[in-house]
């Protein structure tokens, strides 16, 4: 268990939680960030990366993953704490009064106020249809690269075709004792010049890959110690491995979310318009996760409730203090906060 206290805790890093970030620092609060995702961006880098956003304000045409970048440098001088890879899975008061979020690699984020910034919910990685893969799930079957160094020495079979099987198949193969790709057919939907790195680790005998697909698992009490593959013909063999990384894309559910007691409205937040803040004091929600009447699901309008947000923990957060209203063109005051200044 690790436990931090801090003034916000946001859970989703996505281009709306970003930018509280922005805006609590405005107010010399700090945050720490939670998402499942191991990058931030959120649907933006998750799902159109290379799409152009047209309606950014003052950005004529920004795409997904350019956005998350200037957010990024844009909240810099405040230096958030990101908890990537990790799931929000449990929120509970303390006895002071404040929240204790909870993620399920262990750390405890001890915060007055909460800002719920989950967008659709979270990313979850799909299950292959393999019997009996559960019993492996975290021991020797990873959907996701939590710590490579986990995986020095050991013989990795990764299956799948886009830039997660791609880019982990090329990050892995300098530590991993042997690295296999299989995928159901030689194309991929990866990025050309992963394809092409990979493409040249095999020729360089550092990678095997196979057209195949992952059958049956054997092994006992979670630890994986071979696979049955299929290739394109449907002839099987067994392949020796102790590490299987299942790489098939992403769904988004709600997940704990549901069962943080808030007040959910077709599996939404039902906030007020002048704080953003759910039925629960302390507990904020803004972008898409929240509802409101007249709620549009576009960034713009989750940067705005950010920005309202912000002001109402400001009080939560700092009771006895007074909130100044300041530009951030005139006050030398934000601007050191910047950095600029
Ligand atoms: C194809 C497409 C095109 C789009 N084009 C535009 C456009 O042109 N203009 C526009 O304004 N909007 C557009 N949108 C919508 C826009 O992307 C969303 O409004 C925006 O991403 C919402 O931001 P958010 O930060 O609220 O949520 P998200 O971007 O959904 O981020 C939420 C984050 O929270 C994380 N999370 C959720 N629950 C948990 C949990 N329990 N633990 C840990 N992490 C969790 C998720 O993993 C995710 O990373 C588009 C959407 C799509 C799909």
């Amino acid at each position: 268990m690790t436990k931090v206290e801090t003034d916000v805790a946001i859970i989703g890093a996505g281009p709306v939680g970003l930018f509280a970030v922005f805006e609590l620092g405005l107010l010399d609060l700090k945050a720490h960030l939670v998402d499942i995702l191991d990058r931030p961006g959120g649907q933006c880098t998750e799902l159109y990366p290379e799409k152009p956003i047209y309606d950014i304000p003052g950005l004529p045409i920004v795409t997904g993953q350019e956005l998350t970048g200037r957010l990024m440098d844009q909240i810099k001088p405040f230096g958030a704490e990101f908890h990537l890879s990790q799931m929000a899975s449990a929120l509970n008061r303390e006895a002071d009064g404040r929240w204790k979020l909870t993620t399920d690699a262990g750390v405890e984020i001890i915060a007055p106020v909460v800002m719920i910034a989950a967008g659709g919910g979270s990313f979850v990685p799909k299950r292959p249809p393999i019997a009996g893969i559960e019993a492996y799930e975290g021991k020797s079957v990873h959907y996701a690269v939590r710590k490579m160094e986990a995986l020095r020495g050991k013989d990795v079979l990764i299956a799948g075709g886009g830039d997660s099987a791609l880019d982990w198949t090329i990050n892995l193969a300098p530590i991993a004792k042997s690295l296999t790709l299989v995928h159901h057919r030689d194309g991929f939907r990866a990025a050309q010049h992963s394809v092409n790195k990979m493409r040249e680790l095999v020729a360089e005998g550092k990678v095997q890959f196979h057209v195949a697909s992952v059958k049956q698992l054997h092994g006992t009490d979670g630890q994986l110690e071979s696979v049955t593959l299929a290739g394109a013909d449907k002839k099987e063999w067994t392949h020796a491995c102790n590490a299987f990384l299942p790489f098939f894309g992403l769904t988004i559910k709600l997940g704990p979310i549901a069962e943080f007691g808030l007040n959910l409205h077709e599996n939404l937040i039902q906030v007020d318009t002048a704080r953003f803040e759910s039925e629960t004091p302390g507990i904020f929600a803004i972008g898409d996760i929240n509802t409101y009447p007249g709620k549009l699901k576009l960034i713009l309008c989750g940067f705005h409730e950010a920005a309202l947000a912000a002001q109402a923990a400001f009080h939560i957060c700092r009771p006895n203090e007074k909130l100044r209203f300041q530009y951030t063109t005139s006050s030398s005051n934000l601007q050191k906060k910047l950095g600029v200044a």
